[in-house]
């Protein structure tokens, strides 16, 4: 007989920083059931985009790869199954070949953004590379992660919340940003529309508007 049926709250597993979906997973007997949005969860109020929706499709998928697989020359059907101590035997020696200069590692971007930012796998290999003395590349998409780098240079992520841009802002400008993949900041975005706030989130029309101001030199310059 089939037992109960458990539901687990957790955190949409995609990660697309800083959105973080809250989610729920039926689970029964060990088997994952299905996933849908927290209606609870004060963020997201249960909203799952396309993507969190079908990552139920990770867990159990006869497709996903369990086991090492390597190849000597590039064709497709070059993959042969290996055991991991061979894959392992392997890539020791070919790092062991090249030496720790000419070595660069490069965790992949699942790696390190698929739970929920602890990055450990990503982590634990940037350990190594210290150890060892090679490179480590930081693998963040480039779209979210300079977008982020951005956000930190000029002091919003310090001074702002989208909460207080959805309460205070009179000019907001989305610049090159992606909607679709922000949905939790786009709720806030209509709540200072409805205010009567300016938004311009097509960077063509943001550009067309900044043309018209003073340079930020000329600025500084009437201030002092
Ligand atoms: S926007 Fe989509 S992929 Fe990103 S955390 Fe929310 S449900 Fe997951």
């Amino acid at each position: 007989m089939a037992g109960p049926i458990r539901t687990i709250p957790t955190m949409c597993p995609m990660n697309c920083l800083p959105t973080l979906c809250g989610m729920l997973v039926d689970v029964q007997d060990g088997e994952l059931l299905g996933v849908r949005g927290d209606k609870d969860n004060p963020d997201s109020q249960g909203f799952l985009c396309v993507r969190g929706q079908a990552s139920r499709q990770i867990i159990g998928n006869p497709k996903r790869l369990l086991k090492p697989l390597i190849r000597e020359h590039r064709s497709d059907d070059a993959w042969q199954e290996v055991s991991w101590d061979e894959a392992l035997d392997l890539t020791a020696g070919r790092i062991a070949a090249a030496g720790r200069e000419a070595t660069a590692l490069w965790s992949g971007h699942g790696n390190l953004a698929n739970n929920s930012g602890l990055s450990v796998g990503s982590q634990m290999l940037a350990r190594f590379a210290n150890l060892y003395g090679c490179q480590n590349w930081n693998p963040a998409m480039i779209c979210w992660g300079l977008g982020g780098f951005g956000a930190g240079l000029t002091g919003a992520l310090k001074i702002n919340t989208k909460e207080d841009m959805g309460a205070n802002a009179e000019f907001i400008v989305l610049w090159g940003a992606n909607l679709a993949s922000q949905p939790n900041t786009a709720r806030y975005l209509m709540a200072a529309k409805k205010r009567g706030a300016r938004t311009m989130i097509d960077r063509a029309e943001a550009n067309r508007w900044f043309e018209g101001l003073p340079r930020f030199e000329s600025r500084t310059e009437a201030t002092a």
